[in-house]
């Protein structure tokens, strides 16, 4: 066996369900380096700062890691079955990707154990992982490393398994085969782009991080001017629309299987929204515990609940939303107000919904 299958027979040993190498060039220039560039040059990062930051370092990982050889890219799917009902249960209104145990903290005790691993078997001198966090373009990696391509709404599909998956790094010293990259199979479909609610999606495979919803209610972490509030189509955390249309992931099509760890149940899943709008740091942190919203934080969750209420002019958080007017803590109570007023049939929030749907 060379030492590629070998590579990836180990990724595959330690947790990950699809993996590919792609070679690291002499110059060190990643994939879709130039689309950064210009979608950064655009404005399209909206206010997410730190892309522009460190992109220098993302468009050229030699600049940080000048003994990178490949890059080991690997995917573990995530539980996408419908969850809930909207207006009633939390889980309803976040995202798939977000519903289940931190893949941080997985993906980096699974990737750090694979590194180990690859270097006992010679694979490679030095490993180094990446998990999100850091400034590497995962999704143009894993599309060079034949995981998947990466669609007109801009995640990373695979054609069997489609694209309710989460990505991980291993850089590494050694130059093993590459995998031939995954060719675009979206072919004459919109589906993303129509489907999009706030029109986050102006061309293929082009983001507005201005207009997307995970942008204000994930990245942001609830803390969003007033004009996006109405605009969250009733998403507390994340949004996986662009996700949930593609054909790639139709039950009937996709075969891929949820990974037991990840998909393990969390005690919030059991919430309701008004129950979420209600929570108190104690129970936050107990409900949360491992959790990928933990991230969010308690207050992150209150408001993205308190949003989604108010979106979709839930009768059933209506008391919980007036317990919020007298919070301590003022965003809260702004927020549970703007809930409110979204619930009166000729009040503001009519208003904006109209010209938001
Ligand atoms: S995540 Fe939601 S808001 Fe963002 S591009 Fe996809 S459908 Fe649009
Ligand atoms: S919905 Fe259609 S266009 Fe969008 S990513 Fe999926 S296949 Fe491609």
């Amino acid at each position: 066996m060379n030492p590629s299958s070998r590579i990836k027979n180990l990724a595959r040993e330690h947790g990950f369900a699809l993996s590919g190498i792609a070679a690291v060039p002499e110059d060190g220039a990643a994939p879709r380096a130039l689309a950064l560039d210009a979608w950064l040059q655009a404005g399209r990062h909206g206010p997410l700062e730190y892309v522009k930051e460190n992109a220098a370092t993302r468009m050229n990982l030699r600049a940080r890691f000048p003994w990178a050889r490949s890059m080991l890219c690997v995917a573990a799917f995530y539980d996408a079955e419908e969850r809930g009902e909207r207006g009633r249960d939390l889980i309803a209104h976040v995202a798939r990707y977000a519903r289940g145990r931190d893949y941080h903290l997985i993906f980096t005790r699974r990737l750090k154990a694979l590194g180990k691993a690859l270097e006992a078997a010679g694979l490679c001198g030095r490993a180094h992982y990446y998990v999100d966090t850091g400034p590497v373009l995962e999704r143009a990696w894993s599309e060079r490393a034949g995981v998947g391509w990466i669609g007109k709404n801009t995640c990373l599909i695979h054609p069997q398994l489609g694209s309710f998956m989460l990505l991980g790094e291993l850089l590494l010293d050694a130059a093993s085969e590459p995998d031939p990259p995954q060719t675009d199979h979206c072919g004459t479909c919109t589906r993303c782009l129509d489907a999009c609610p706030t029109g986050a999606l102006p061309a293929p495979g082009v983001l507005d991080a201005n207009r997307c919803i995970v942008t204000w209610n994930l990245e942001l972490k609830g803390a969003v001017p007033e004009a996006q509030w109405a605009e969250h189509h009733g998403w507390a955390a994340g949004c996986d629309i662009c996700q949930a249309v593609c054909p790639f992931n139709a039950p009937g099509r996709s075969t891929a299987a949820a990974d037991e760890e990840l998909a393990q149940p969390a005690p919030w899943q059991a919430l309701t929204l008004a129950a979420a709008i209600a929570l108190d740091e104690a129970a936050f942190d107990r409900a949360f515990q491992a959790s990928a919203l933990r991230r969010t934080g308690w207050k992150g969750i209150r408001l993205g609940a308190l949003t989604a209420a108010g979106n979709v002019k839930a009768e059933s958080c209506r008391a919980a939303l007036l317990d919020c007017l007298k919070d301590a803590d003022a965003d809260i109570r702004a927020r549970a107000a703007w809930a409110l007023a979204q619930m009166e049939p000729s009040g503001r929030g009519e208003r904006e919904n109209r010209r938001t749907d």
